[in-house]
């Protein structure tokens, strides 16, 4: 199966209360929205939040307002117009089920109901006070009574629907432990002690790979190709136990609500390393899921596709249905305008090799994570994630706080540092026993005791740093110069900010008489940061922290595959080898993100012009030109390097760069 790309998730949370469910379902309109949206797959709904089948079940509880097998009308439209449709199962959350088990609800230490947030301030308040967002209680999913019923639900759907394409369980890793009755009961069984925090998240793992492993292979007895994927707010890249029972990843990801558009890139980039088809996953929402009537632009919603699929993730946008299933032209409309684009650039996205030649190691701070992966795509410098210490593919490995390698890797690490491997890392990476485990020209001493300090440096003055000390949010680990090389210092504040000893409304300024440390170390091709300044630059934004770590960068990594002048700082360039076609496929993108209320939202999508590129390929190249338009550009080669510029960009090019 070529695993499709352009999908809908199709969410169906509908209340007991409303009646008709399904009464203007009509395969002609389901199928015409699905034309209109180009839809490969579709995700529709076998049993929802509120506990409610959507087919007639012996085993759980169908929709009062429904009198016919929707989820089985849908599956059909979908197969008579060549659309997959894997079928939604609910796991974590279900009303009906914690109404009428209240002992399949997940339990904390005290015995009290796991829940959301807003639920828990529902048990405060009158019935009819305003039910607040995505109030749900959780279920036990650690492969007790709750699940044996959840395999008899998939033991049905199975069995009812001869071509079932997959299943889709939802809210399955919603709490680190659980403390019912029966799991106390089990963990004892086990010779675990429940009130040892680890003891219980150890049950909760494995009896969740048991569930995972349960439900794949009740699906796999009679739906052997079936597709399977476990979701709770999307694949979790903290989370690789519960890999193995997955077919596919599904990257969940609302960028105007959850936190911004560059969340997905080194998701996509992670997940691609584990060589099982991701896609990511959108909302046509304004904010968030279960919005009726919030709609996203198109061309934002392009712009997300677009992205996706730079990354080489596949498509769903998720949509919510009205109860009486009619599709909303709106959604379909816009969804269509998005994928018929994605049609366009396909080829250029989806196939080949990355030609990233810098490697990034993920830390344990998804902060630093994040902040390190926008610095080097704010800079079009593309990447991969590095698996398995395969760190000899790079011409440069970065690392941000929070490295910890095995035994295994740091030989290789020290290995391909003296084959003249070039290494930047930072905070308090690569420590292992209060040391570094390599040789950096400097002793680590610890954490910093002071809650802020200050950089002053000559790095490169045409980085445009701060000619003065730069203030640091959160201070750099302490270490001491052994035989390394001082790039930059830091300079400490008079005291810490307590009510006892305080300066001003904010930060204590920096003691020009005070202890001078080093904040950034080189030797020979590494070099050290002593801040987590990827974090800083994720929580904090200062340009000056991104321009402090690519000026140390540019120090070592001076060898990169391309070059983009001109593309700013939303500019995105990925670029993509693509051997069989003998061709190399460069994506550039551009689009301006701004937090409009408490939404990030695209609007402007201005044209950027001139921006020229440099390629460092060893290939005679033949030909340049525009994938979607093939209008041809001009290119010359000069000091072995291929040169060209493209006059003008809207939102998205992909340049194909024939050898
Ligand atoms: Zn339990």
């Amino acid at each position: 199966m070529n695993f499709p790309i352009k999908q809908v998730h199709l969410d169906f949370h509908t209340s007991p209360d409303i009646k008709g469910i399904g009464s203007k379902f009509n395969k002609e309109q389901f199928q015409a929205a699905l034309k209109e949206a180009k839809l490969e797959s579709i995700t529709v709904f076998a049993k929802c939040h509120h506990g409610l089948s959507y087919y007639p079940t012996e085993i759980g509880k169908m929709h009062p307002g429904l009198s016919f097998d929707l989820t089985g009308a849908e599956i059909e439209a979908c197969h008579e117009i060549g659309v997959r449709a894997p079928v939604y199962i609910t796991a974590g959350w279900s009303e009906w089920d914690s109404s009428m088990h209240p002992e399949w609800v997940s339990r904390n230490k005290k015995g009290e109901m796991n829940c959301t947030t807003s639920r828990k301030d529902s048990f405060i308040q009158g019935e009819n006070d305003y039910m607040d967002h995505c109030s749900w209680v959780n279920l036990c999913l650690n492969d007790g009574s709750y699940c044996e019923y959840i395999y008899k639900i998939t033991e049905e759907v199975c069995k009812r629907y001869k071509d079932l394409d997959g299943l889709f369980y939802d809210i399955c890793f919603i709490d680190g432990a659980c403390y019912c009755d029966e799991c106390v009961k089990g963990m004892k069984e086990m010779g675990l002690d429940p009130q040892n925090e680890a003891d219980a998240r150890f049950y909760y793992i494995e009896k969740h790979k048991s569930f995972m492993f349960k439900c794949g292979e009740i699906l796999h007895k009679y739906h052997p190709e079936a597709t399977i994927f476990f979701n709770s707010g999307g694949a979790d890249m903290d989370k690789p136990q519960y890999f193995p029972y997955e077919s596919h990843f599904e990257m969940e990801d609302l960028p105007t609500v959850w936190g911004g558009y560059d969340k997905m890139p080194i998701r996509a980039k992670f997940f691609k390393e584990t060589k099982k088809p991701y896609i990511g996953m959108t909302g046509k929402f304004h904010t968030n899921w279960g919005e009726f009537g919030g709609f996203k632009d198109k061309d934002a919603l392009k712009f997300e596709i677009t992205y996706m699929a730079m990354c080489g993730a596949g498509c769903s946008v998720g949509d919510h249905v009205h109860p009486d299933c009619e599709m909303e032209w709106e959604t379909y409309k816009k969804i269509g305008y998005a994928y018929s684009y994605l049609d366009k650039i396909a080829p250029y996205c989806y196939s080949g090799e990355s030609t990233a030649n810098l490697g990034i190691v993920l830390g344990d701070n998804g902060e630093a994570n994040e902040g390190l992966s926008c610095i080097l795509l704010e800079n079009q410098i593309d990447y991969d994630v590095i698996f398995d210490n395969n760190f000899d593919k790079y011409n440069t490995v970065v690392m941000p706080t929070g490295v910890k390698l095995s035994d295994e890797g740091a030989d290789k690490l020290k290995a391909y540092i003296n084959n003249g491997g070039k290494l930047l890392f930072m905070g308090n990476s690569l420590v292992r026993d209060n040391e570094f485990i390599i040789d950096i020209g400097a002793d680590y001493i610890g954490k910093s005791e002071y809650d802020w300090d200050y950089i002053t440096t000559d790095l490169k003055p045409e980085a445009e740093l701060p000619d003065a000390p730069m203030l640091c949010y959160f201070p750099a680990e302490n270490i001491k110069l052994t035989d390394g090389e001082v790039l930059a210092s830091i300079l400490l504040p008079y005291f810490n900010r307590t009510k006892l000893h305080y300066c001003g409304h904010q930060n204590t300024p920096h003691n020009k008489e005070g202890e001078i440390r080093p904040s950034i170390v080189k030797k020979g091709n590494v070099i050290y940061m002593a801040h987590s300044m990827s974090g800083l630059y994720k929580k904090y934004g200062s340009i000056y922290y991104k321009r402090y770590v690519m000026a140390a960068l540019g120090l070592l990594y001076t060898e990169r595959a391309f070059c983009v002048e001109g593309l700013l700082s939303q500019g995105r360039a990925m670029m993509n080898k693509q051997k069989e076609n003998n061709r190399y496929c460069l994506n550039l993108l551009y689009g301006i993100p701004v937090k409009r209320g408490m939404c990030e939202i695209i609007e402007d999508m201005p044209d950027i012009y001139n921006v020229k590129i440099t390629l460092n390929i060893e290939e005679e190249v033949k030909n340049v030109y525009l994938g979607v338009s093939k209008e041809k550009l001009e290119f010359s080669k000069k000091e072995g390097k291929t040169e060209f510029v493209l006059p003008k960009l809207h939102c998205h090019e992909s340049i194909v760069i024939e050898y």
